[in-house]
């Protein structure tokens, strides 16, 4: 399949992982909006997150759960941080592989643009 982030999961493009376990993916953004931008991704590969379904309630939760915990390790917790899901063209989607933005360690600001 032609998808990058399916292609840093089987490895055959590099990235630098900070969490792997049987379902999901982490690793730095290669162009970071924060001192700390970081993707969490599962590893089916699921375009949008408009073909998200009830099923994939316990997917998404461990995504969340997995960015509160790398924002823990990267000692971002309690001065805050933003989780990002950009759907489709007017969310700014760029890669059609759902994924979890992590940014920290700076201020954010809103409305975000
Ligand atoms: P989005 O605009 O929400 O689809 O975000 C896609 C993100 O993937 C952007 O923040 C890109 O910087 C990031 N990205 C693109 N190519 C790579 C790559 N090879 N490794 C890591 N991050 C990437
Ligand atoms: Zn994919």
């Amino acid at each position: 399949m032609d998808c990058l982030f399916c292609k840093i999961i089987d490895h055959s493009i590099k990235s630098n992982i900070i969490y792997e376990d049987e379902t999901l993916l982490a690793f730095d953004d290669i162009r970071p909006q924060a001192p700390q931008h970081k993707l969490i991704i599962p590893k089916r590969h699921i375009e949008t997150i408009n073909e998200l379904t009830e099923d994939d309630a316990n997917l998404v939760g461990q995504m969340v759960l997995t960015a509160k915990q790398i924002a823990k390790d990267l000692g971002i917790d309690q001065d805050g941080f933003r989780l990002v899901f950009n759907c489709n063209r007017h969310g700014g989607q760029e890669v059609y592989h759902i994924h979890l933005h992590l940014l920290g360690g700076r201020q954010m600001h809103w409305p975000p643009g």
